[in-house]
C-alpha cells in the first residue's frame, strides 16, 4: 500500500509517500521558520501564502525521490486538522486534487494522530500503549487501546509546553522557535532559580505550564528592572529542570493508572535532550520507550502516511467534501 501524505497545518509544508505506514520512501519538508522569525512566531496569512508557494514543488519532488507515478498509489493522505485553518486548507486543496484527478481515495488525518504514529516507522506500537504528546500546540497523555483507538487522560489547562519554551526563549533573546536553544543552555547552566511547578500535587493527568512560564517572565522582568544580571543558562536550566519534572511525574502517574509495556513520545519538544535522558533514567526499566528520530518529531508527512495506512486498513475514507477542522479532536476519543 503506498500514500502519499500531505502535511501544511502550520509552518511545514511537506509531503512524503509512505508504503505500508512503516516504509518512508520519501518525507520532503520545507520549513517557512526563517519568514517567521522576524515576527516572533507564526503569522498564519505568510504561512498560508508559503504553503501555496511550496506545495506542488514538494509534492513532485516527493513523488520523484520516492520513484513513483500516481497510478502506483493507493491513496492520497493529508492533515485535516488541528492546525491554522488558512494552512491547512492549502494541503486539502493539493491532497483532493490529486484525489479527483487519478480516482484515489481519500484519507483525512489527525495532525496529533500523525505525531503519534511517527512512532510505527521506527517501531511497532502495541496496544494498549501510552503517549506523551509533547508539541507546539499540545500537551496530551494518550492512551492508545487500539490501532486509530485514543483516549486522552490528561491535556494542558493553559499553555502548551512547546509553548511555554517559545515564549521563555522570546524574553531570554533567543530566535523562534526556541526549545532547541534552552534545551541546549540547560544543560550547560545550573538549576540555580526556583519557579513553581504548578499541579504537581493535584491528582490529576492535566499540565499546566502558564505559572511556571509568567514566573520566568516576572523574574527577568525584575531583575531588568533593578538591574541584576542574570544567568540565562541558569535560568534555562532550571526552567527545563521544572518542565521536566511536569512531564514525567505525570507520565508517571499515567502508566501506574494504565500500566502499559510501550511509551510513545510525540511532537516537536519529543527532540528535547533532557526529557529522553530523564525519561529512560525513570521509566527506562519499566517500558519500552519509542522516540522517533528528531527528523520525525517535527511537523512532517511521513507521520501523516503512516497513521493514513491505519484508516487505510480499517477503510475508513473521506470525500471531497472533507473540510480544515482548525480544532480538530480526536476522532475516536472514547
Ligand atoms: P502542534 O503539533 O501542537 O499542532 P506544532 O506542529 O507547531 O504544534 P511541533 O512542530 O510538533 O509543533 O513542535 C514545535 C515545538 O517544538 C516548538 O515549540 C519548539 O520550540 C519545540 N522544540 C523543538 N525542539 C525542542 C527541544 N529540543 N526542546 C524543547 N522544545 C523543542
Ligand atoms: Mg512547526
Ligand atoms: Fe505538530
Amino acid at each position: 500500500v503506498l500514500i502519499l501524505a500531505f502535511e501544511s497545518s502550520c509552518d511545514e509544508t511537506s509531503v512524503a509517500v509512505v508504503k505500508n505506514g512503516k516504509e518512508v520512501l520519501a518525507n520532503i519538508i520545507a520549513t517557512q521558520i526563517k519568514s517567521h522569525q522576524r515576527f516572533g512566531g507564526v503569522v498564519p496569512e505568510v504561512a498560508s501564502r508559503h504553503h501555496v508557494e511550496q506545495i506542488v514543488h514538494c509534492s513532485q519532488l516527493a513523488m520523484e525521490q520516492a520513484g513513483v507515478s500516481y497510478q502506483d498509489l493507493s491513496a492520497v493522505a493529508v492533515t485535516y486538522g488541528p492546525g491554522l485553518v488558512g494552512s491547512l486548507l492549502v494541503g486539502l486543496m493539493a491532497a483532493k486534487t490529486i484525489s479527483w484527478a487519478h480516482s484515489l481515495p481519500l484519507i483525512g488525518v489527525n495532525h496529533l494522530a500523525g505525531h503519534i504514529y511517527a512512532a510505527n516507522l521506527v517501531a511497532t506500537i502495541e496496544y494498549p500503549a501510552m503517549a506523551l504528546v509533547v508539541s507546539g500546540g499540545h500537551t496530551e497523555l494518550v492512551h492508545l487501546t487500539a490501532p486509530g483507538h485514543f483516549e486522552i487522560l490528561g491535556d494542558t489547562r493553559d499553555d502548551a509546553v512547546g509553548e511555554a519554551y517559545d515564549k521563555v526563549g522570546r524574553m531570554l533573546g533567543v530566535n523562534y522557535p526556541a526549545g532547541k536553544t534552552i534545551d541546549q543552555w540547560a544543560h550547560e547552566g545550573q538549576d540555580n532559580y526556583q519557579f513553581p511547578r504548578a499541579m504537581l500535587e493535584e491528582d490529576n493527568l492535566d499540565f499546566s505550564f502558564s505559572g511556571i512560564k509568567s514566573a520566568v517572565i516576572n523574574m527577568l522582568h525584575h531583575a531588568e528592572q533593578v538591574g541584576d544580571a542574570v544567568n540565562k543558562k541558569d535560568v534555562a536550566a532550571s526552567f527545563q529542570a521544572d518542565v521536566l519534572d511536569i512531564l514525567v511525574t505525570k507520565t508517571k502517574r499515567a502508566l501506574k493508572k494504565y500500566p502499559t509495556q510501550q511509551l510513545i513520545v510525540a511532537g516537536g519538544v519529543a527532540a528535547n535532550s533532557g526529557l529522553r535522558e530523564r525519561l529512560q533514567q525513570e521509566l527506562g526499566d519499566r517500558v519500552t520507550l519509542i522516540f522517533p528520530p528528531l527528523r520525525l518529531c517535527g511537523d512532517n508527512a511521513a507521520m501523516i502516511g503512516a497513521f493514513a495506512y491505519i484508516k487505510y486498513q480499517q477503510h475508513d475514507f473521506a470525500d471531497l467534501t472533507l473540510n480544515a477542522d482548525p480544532s480538530l479532536d480526536f476522532e475516536y476519543a472514547e
